[in-house]
């Protein structure tokens, strides 16, 4: 299993430099992957992060919301057919870094809506999704969908409803990805959506309540942890924060972000990197019981 880091818990903005002081971060607290977020495809350079990326030990995964005039769940065939663009290039830039994964609210833009999704939405994105989902295939990439809030997307807040718009993607490349700070908010529980997913979940955010430091908040790692190991998951395992002491333009503001829950980067990876695997090896020992 690799155990991975958010660029954003290092810097907030992804240009050569960004993603240095990304990867130089993520190398010091001893993570095996860095999960770089794609917030401007456009200007991002995946050829000059691979040089980066080459002088460490790290794996490399992209992640990014789509916006509104990007949304493929829209039924504007404009925004459909832009999103279908922004997925490609990310594909792109992925392969420019030898990248693994990609994942992430591609499915729908990552904003709060004030309207249900519609039916007609939902079929465009799961068509695009199967499109962009074998296309990576043949790159040897992986396609997850993170499930979020209902501030963050209409289309999928729960595993089971997530299970329920893969049913409707024709490619089996497309996983689903479960975030903990999301499923605090909409899940019954940390363990049954993950025993839903079981096999098809390809992707994991290890987030806080509010976060921050992991073991500060109202997450039951204890029992999402436990599912993880229940299903034998051998996926990606990435920590997520943000405080507004590391800026992004972009992802800050979708993300409201406004205080400051740390000021120390280093401090919250190293101590991330120790929670999770800690909780992992204490969480190998159940099968001696
Ligand atoms: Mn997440």
């Amino acid at each position: 299993m690799r155990i991975g880091v958010h660029g954003l818990v290092f810097t907030g903005v992804f240009d050569e430099a960004g993603v240095r002081t990304a990867v130089e971060g993520a190398s010091a607290a001893g993570f095996d992957l860095l999960e770089l977020p794609l917030m401007d495809p456009e200007t991002f350079d995946g050829k000059a992060a691979k040089k980066i990326l080459d002088d460490s030990h790290l794996s490399v995964t992209a992640s990014l919301g789509l916006q509104a005039d990007t949304d493929i769940s829209s039924t504007d065939p404009r925004a459909v057919s832009a999103g279908r663009s922004v997925l490609l290039k990310c594909l792109d830039h992925l392969v420019d870094m030898g990248g693994t994964d990609l994942c992430g609210v591609i499915y729908s833009a990552m904003r709060k809506y004030d309207a249900p999704a519609s039916p007609e939405g939902i079929s465009n994105s799961q068509g695009v999704i199967s499109e962009i989902a074998e296309e990576a295939a043949a790159r040897g990439i992986s396609v997850s969908l993170e499930v979020v809030n209902r501030y963050e997307t209409n289309v999928a807040n729960t595993a089971r409803a997530g299970l329920g718009y893969l049913s409707g993607v024709t490619s089996d490349n497309a996983a689903l990805h479960l975030d903990t700070y999301h499923m605090n908010i909409e899940e019954s529980d940390m363990w049954q959506p993950v025993l839903d997913a079981g096999s098809q979940l390809g992707y994991v955010h290890i987030g806080e309540s509010h976060r921050g430091y992991l073991g500060t908040g109202s997450v039951d790692f204890a029992n999402f942890f436990r599912a993880l190991a229940r299903i034998n998951y051998d996926g990606p395992v990435v920590f997520e924060s943000f405080s507004s002491a590391v800026v992004s333009a972009e992802l800050s503001n979708t993300l409201g972000i406004w205080r400051n829950l740390w000021e120390d980067s280093a401090d919250l990876a190293n101590h991330a990197y120790r929670f999770i695997t800690d909780t992992r090896a204490a969480i190998e020992t159940i099968r001696l019981h």
